[in-house]
């Protein structure tokens, strides 16, 4: 079984993406050794991220989410492709904060709600990337979510999110699920949804107890009979590589990288997103820009 699920409600009114992002959340815990409220942070962001990319138009596609809020997080982003493939990023990896009273994670703490979401979609096919920003409504993340759709694309969207980590900071469960209205939704169909969505357990509470996304959806969506669109496998993985990481060094140009060679030829480069470090020598970059460069400076 896949790990994310879209689904059309019978009617077609109500579109839902549920992920189970257990694996990908570990990953990226693994990856950047967070403490307790920034893997709740970051994963949140990567969810979100996910089921967001997964509507894209194109698989190639990139869709950016990035919060900075003032918080002692400092700035996170997350990057997904159009098939839900995600990367991400915090400043402060370290960043925590007590937990509220009622045990929960204090991710707003550490976000912050004094600064935007930006969502920036990009693909071959546009001239530029489209922007989009919100204020943070509480740092939560989900509710910003729900606040960008409902402000930047008057789309009334529920969005869930949740990351449950154990003692030992592993990540125990992580996910969430994203719910939109399509334009004539009925009185009686919204009555029915915000009954579904009363009673609705948390999303950790469901995972953890062996719900899957599918299980969510059919929660979710009683009484409208809904079927499952596709499934996908989404998980965390970086796409970085030397080749990519040559050609953005290329274009620095002759001028800074003669600069930085004459600093020092070995150049390190190190992946935000994975860190995984490349190491150069200068001069072979130097020797590998295109002639015309050279000749026009
Ligand atoms: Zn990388």
């Amino acid at each position: 079984m896949k790990n994310m699920v879209r689904g059309l409600s019978e009617n077609g009114g109500v579109i839902f993406c549920g992920v189970d992002a257990t694996e990908m959340v570990r990953t990226a815990q693994e990856l950047h050794k967070t403490s307790a409220t920034c893997s709740a942070a970051l994963g949140r962001l990567l969810t979100a991220a996910s089921m967001m990319g997964m509507m894209l138009k194109e698989k190639d596609d990139t869709l950016t989410l990035r919060i900075e809020g003032g918080g002692s997080a400092g700035t996170l982003i997350a990057v997904s492709d159009g098939m839900g493939i995600v990367k991400g990023c915090v400043t402060n990896p370290l960043a925590d904060a007590p937990a509220k009273e009622n045990g929960h994670l204090d991710v707003g703490a550490i976000v912050g709600n004094d600064g935007l979401l930006t969502v920036i979609r990009d693909g071959k096919a546009q001239k530029a990337p489209a922007i989009g920003q919100v204020p943070l409504v509480s740092g939560e993340i989900a509710e910003d979510i729900t606040s960008y759709y409902a402000t930047s694309e008057q789309i009334p969207t529920v969005c869930a999110l949740g990351v449950l980590v154990n003692p030992d900071l592993t990540v125990r469960c992580a996910g969430g699920y994203l719910l939109q209205l399509l334009p004539g939704a009925t009185d009686a169909e919204i009555t029915q949804l915000e009954h579904n969505l009363s009673v609705m357990p948390s999303v950790t509470h469901m995972l953890d107890n062996g719900k899957t996304p599918e299980d969510m959806m059919h929660m979710l969506m009683e009484g409208f009979n809904p079927n499952v669109l596709d499934e996908h496998n989404v998980s965390y993985r970086c796409d970085c590589s030397e080749e990519r990481t040559k050609t953005i060094l290329k274009s620095l140009g002759k001028q800074e990288l003669t600069r930085l060679r004459d600093e020092d030829p070995v150049c390190q480069v190190e992946c935000h997103f994975c860190n995984k470090t490349y190491t150069f020598d200068l001069n072979d970059i130097l020797a590998e820009l295109p002639k015309e460069e050279v000749d026009a400076e």
